[in-house]
């Protein structure tokens, strides 16, 4: 059993919904109005990509900050919990060490991987952009 009290892990539940489901439907959407046909979660490739573009060898992944540790540093969503921290620290650094590898291990297979935050969500016109600048310069790189 963790220490973490079921206040607490209501509230990363509501955390979770609200916040890790919302953003990779966010980029299903703009990625479909800018044409691209994708698979959702695929099983056979490292780490389930949130969204796989076999045409282009690309994949995308939605990363909530906190959970998948942001090192960015403005980031405010990906600071490190001060309490239970024997609980959570150990556990963020699984998840950005499995990320790493799961990351390595698609380039290797050749895979382009495109890593979006959501705190990089709201700003719709930049992260279409960067989505479509990404699918096109994979779609070079196979040609
Ligand atoms: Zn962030």
């Amino acid at each position: 059993m963790d220490t973490i009290s079921s206040a607490r892990r209501a509230e990363n539940m509501r955390a979770i919904r609200s916040k890790g489901m919302k953003p990779e439907l966010i980029v299903r959407s703009l990625a479909h109005s800018l044409g691209y046909r994708f698979r959702l979660h695929r099983k056979d490739l490292p780490g389930k990509p949130d969204l796989a573009f076999p045409k282009f060898a690309a994949v995308i992944f939605v990363h909530g900050c906190f959970w998948h540790q942001h090192e960015k540093r403005t980031c405010l969503d990906a600071r490190k919990p001060k309490s239970n921290t024997t609980y959570w620290l150990p556990k963020l650094e699984r998840n950005r060490i499995r990320d790493t590898n799961n990351i390595t291990m698609l380039k290797r297979l050749g895979w382009k991987v495109l890593v979006l935050w959501e705190c990089e969500l709201p700003n719709r016109s930049r992260l279409s952009a960067s989505i479509d600048q990404f699918l096109k310069s994979a779609s070079r790189s196979r040609s």
